[in-house]
Order: structure tokens, then C-alpha cells, then sequence
């Protein structure tokens, strides 16, 4: 089923995309045995990433959001691709701090102060790079500020990740809502009312049943010309794409020095892949195969 729409207001003052990503969090949750905080701060990056890649033109370009801070969390990164395929990791998913007063995860304490870069190959010569310091590391405030600094695109993002009792994941989510050029002042003003009055976004996605029905919830009562009707109904989906021709090329890469000393001391290669913890096996035979093949003979 689809978790994500895009929609429009008939206007043309704003364009939204929302989703449902509770599986996908839950399956990076599995895959990377995170802690809640960890969980959270995984689990918006990769729904803002997810989205972002949806906004990408073609379907095979691909995206990457990466956030380093000064935080314990240290990385969080993100890779997305126009398809709705995301995949993603923290480089500490046993990270963990006391709830904030407001008794949340402390996402943005475990970021600390840093950068925010998002790369995008869109197959041209040169990827693009935008990179700006980190607002918050809340992740979502810090997405907003990227739009706005390296896109010229104000936008408004909620992301969030809602942990239940039996410490799975029961809510994620995320928002992003771009004000288009020549948006009406009064349209913008009743969005400006409808977000504050919000909330969490994770608050309704466990009494809703699709994502339609969570736009209902939070724009449905607007005046009728400035109400969302949906465009496109998209899916954001866990899947990392591994494979061992990928890694294979991957040690070709690293040159016939690096094989050679690998063949040597270890008699063979194990590459864990960094988003589902994949393990590929290389030993002496395929090893010395491979290094033919990095010297082109
Ligand atoms: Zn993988």
C-alpha cells in the first residue's frame, strides 16, 4: 500500500508531501538493533531523505543526506532515490542521553552542533552539494534551513518517530510543505495556523489508515480553495541494494596495492555493508581474481 501522497492546493500557493514511514523506521530499528534515541534520530533522517528523493526528477538520481555533529550520535546519513528506496545509518546506534524536559528523545543533543550536506547525483558530470551548519540537529528545523539556504525553497518540515511501550517503533513519520513563487498571503496564513495547531505529527498516525486521511486530519478544514488534492501517490520503503558484484567493484576500487597487502595478511576480504550489515566473503581464490582484474589483465 502507499504510505506517501504529494498533493497540491487548487491555488497553487503550496505543494505537500506526507508520509507514513512507521515500517521503514521499524525495519532500520531491526536491522541496526538502535536504541529509541538512536531510533528517532535514524528515523527522521531517513523520512526527510525519503521525501527528498520523491522531489528528485528522475527516478534513478539519487540523494544522500548526511548530519555530523559534535553529539555522541556522531553521523547519521541517509541515502534516497526517486523510487522511494531509502536506506541509512548512525555511526553510534547505542547512543543514549536522558529525555528532554519536555520528556522527548534529545535528537538534537545527540547530533550536537555540525553540519547538514546533501549530495545529489543526478547524472550529470558533477553532483550537487549543499551543505549549511546544523540549526538544532532536530533534524526537521535543520531540513527547513537547508531548503531555504541552498534551494531558495521556503519550506516547513515536521519529521517524527514515536516509540511505544514495547520499545518498537509506533509512529513515524514526515512533512515537508513548500510554499510555491506567488503563493496567496491568506492561504498561507491559514497553513501557518493549521501547522501550529499540529502538534506531533506521530500523535494522529496511529488512528489514521492512510496518508490521504492524515492530510484530511491536519489540512481537511481549510477554507475549500486552499485545500490539498492529491497529485501522486508514492511509496517510501526500506531497501539497501547490496549486492556482491557492487562489492566486488567496491575492492577494485581500492587499487591493487591495497589487494595485494589484503591477499597477503589475511588471505581473503570480508565487507560488511554499512546499511544492512550484509557480509560478503571474498577469499584467496576470488581475491587474486579480482586483482587480475584491477590490473587489467
Ligand atoms: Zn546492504
Amino acid at each position: 500500500m502507499n504510505n506517501t501522497v504529494i498533493a497540491v492546493d487548487p491555488g497553487g500557493s503550496y505543494r505537500l508531501y506526507l508520509t507514513v514511514t512507521t515500517e521503514m523506521v521499524q525495519e532500520a530499528k531491526n536491522i541496526h538493533k538502535t536504541t529509541n534515541l538512536a531510533t528517532a534520530a535514524l528515523g527522521r533522517v531517513l523520512t526527510g531523505a525519503g521525501l527528498m528523493g520523491l522531489m528528485l526528477k528522475d527516478e534513478d538520481s539519487t540523494l544522500t543526506v548526511q548530519v555530523k555533529g559534535d553529539g555522541p550520535g556522531v553521523e547519521i546519513l541517509a541515502s534516497a532515490d526517486g523510487r522511494g528506496r531509502v536506506k541509512g545509518y548512525i555511526a553510534d546506534p547505542d547512543v543514549e542521553l536522558p529525555l528532554k524536559a519536555d520528556g522527548k528523545l534529545d535528537v538534537g543533543g545527540a547530533v550536537g552542533k555540525g553540519t547538514l550536506t546533501v549530495i545529489k547525483d543526478l547524472k550529470l558530470k558533477e553532483p550537487y552539494l549543499g551543505r549549511i551548519d546544523l540549526v538544532s540537529g532536530e533534524i526537521a528545523e535543520d531540513l527547513a534551513h537547508y531548503f531555504l539556504l541552498s534551494e531558495q525553497q521556503p519550506s516547513s518540515v515536521a519529521l517524527g518517530v514515536r516509540i511505544g511501550p514495547d520499545l518498537n517503533v509506533q509512529a513515524a513519520g514526515g512533512m515537508i510543505l513548500q510554499i510555491l513563487p506567488g503563493a496567496q498571503e491568506a492561504c498561507l496564513d491559514a497553513l501557518e495556523e493549521r501547522i501550529a495547531a499540529l502538534g506531533s505529527l506521530t500523535e494522529h498516525i496511529p488512528r489514521i489508515h492512510s496518508p490521504a486521511e492524515l492530510m484530511d486530519r491536519i489540512l481537511g478544514d481549510l477554507p475549500p480553495p486552499y485545500r490539498p488534492r492529491v497529485l501522486e501517490e508514492r511509496n517510501i520503503r526500506w531497501h539497501c541494494g547490496c549486492s556482491e558484484e557492487r562489492m566486488e567493484k567496491a575492492l577494485i576500487s581500492i587499487g591493487e596495492k591495497d589487494l595485494e597487502q589484503l591477499i597477503r595478511e589475511d588471505g581473503g576480504a570480508e565487507i560488511v555493508c554499512q546499511f544492512c550489515l550484509g557480509k560478503y566473503q571474498f577469499d584467496r581464490k576470488k581475491m587474486e581474481a579480482l586483482l587480475r582484474e584491477a590490473r587489467h589483465e
